[in-house]
């Protein structure tokens, strides 16, 4: 299985299902990508959007229930680790009273930073699914580094790109509205 892929902007689907073994399960047999989840990640990203925050939300998952979501709430705690995906593992791990998240997913609107990206290995998140790759190709590479299974943790599996559109829809019309103020 190769655990970082990403469907290129413009990249048709099946001709990205067909580059890699992985790709044919993922997309033809649905993998365990769920849409459901997206939704409610980005229905939290609306909540950032709303109290003026960069619209960023996430969701996570065990056993095909949630069992956190989040959004971004920097400007509000004015607290610069305050990020979904941070917010959403706080959450997690008190609810199941364990910093472990064995077995969990997390749905992102966006990419996580390097700092998340660690959070959520630490944290033994196992797959992570983001709706849009960042466009600053290094945050690309150092969370590539990060996800890779060192001596202690294990590897983290990134899906990337898997809602491009609504999630670059929701973060310019953000922008905008800043610049615009
Ligand atoms: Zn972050």
């Amino acid at each position: 299985m190769r655990a970082m892929e990403v469907i290129e902007p413009g990249q048709d689907r099946k001709v990205a299902a067909l580059r890699s073994s992985f790709h044919v399960h993922f997309f033809v047999y649905g993998g365990n990508m769920n849409t459901t989840f997206f939704n409610i990640a980005f229905e939290e990203a609306e909540n950032a959007f709303n109290n003026n925050e960069v619209p960023i939300g996430a969701v996570i998952v065990k056993d095909g229930e949630i069992i956190a979501k989040a959004y971004n709430n920097k400007e509000k705690d004015k607290c610069s680790i305050s990020h979904a995906e941070i917010n959403a593992i706080v959450d997690a791990s008190k609810k199941l009273d364990n910093w472990r998240l064995d077995d969990c997913d997390i749905y992102v609107t966006l990419d996580p930073c390097p700092m998340c990206a660690s959070a959520i290995k630490q944290a033994r998140i196992k797959n992570v699914y983001s709706a849009l790759k960042n466009k600053d190709n290094n945050n690309f590479k150092l969370i590539e580094e990060i996800f890779k299974k060192d001596t202690v943790n294990p590897s983290v599996n990134l899906f990337s790109n898997l809602d491009m559109e609504r999630s670059k829809k929701l973060l310019n019309s953000f922008f905008n509205k800043q610049r615009n103020n």
